[in-house]
């Protein structure tokens, strides 16, 4: 059973149950459903408001990401903002898909790589050289460390470590 807000021609609105919303039309359509208050058979259902607890806050609203400056049109005049770097982007405003994006590639990488902690930069220049067995690691690591790898050969990647999804 499916339950309705119907609404007539005169603009009386009216519960109804149907078995399905195929069952309403039908007999809508015959003339079968019937306006309590007026008798009228010409009825429609009427739009339903998604029901919301009552004092229920309005779900945040994720605030877009600048990406790219805005093009200059000519004779107009810039706001100077300040220069955003890549963590304050990556705080609470992160947009949900970029979010989801990186919990997944975060659950990719706990599944399939070893954490080596802050012996991250030391482990790799292990394997690297084949003092160590050869697999995905991750840890942490200073810039300066990351610099350094890249400098040896090593390719490492920075990765924004989201809260997981599930918590
Ligand atoms: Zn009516």
């Amino acid at each position: 059973m499916i339950h309705y807000q119907v609404r007539c021609s005169e603009g009386h609105e009216f519960d109804g149950w149907f078995k399905d919303s195929q069952a309403f039309d039908r007999q809508a359509k015959r003339g079968l459903v019937e306006c309590p208050v007026c008798g009228g058979v010409e009825v429609r259902r009427a739009l339903m408001a998604p029901a919301l607890p009552r004092g229920h806050a309005a779900p945040p609203v994720p605030v877009p990401v600048p990406v790219a400056p805005e093009g200059q049109r000519e004779g107009q005049k810039i706001e100077q903002k300040p220069k955003e770097t890549p963590m304050a982007v990556a705080g609470k405003a992160m947009p949900d898909q970029m979010r989801a994006l990186l919990q997944r590639m975060r659950a990719e990488i706990e599944k399939n790589c070893d954490y080596v902690g802050p012996a991250f930069a030391e482990e790799a220049r292990r394997i690297h050289r084949g003092e160590s067995e050869r697999r995905g690691i991750y840890g942490e690591a200073s810039p300066e460390q990351a610099d350094a790898l890249s400098d040896e050969g090593i390719q490492v990647a920075r990765i924004p470590w989201v809260e997981r999804a599930d918590g």
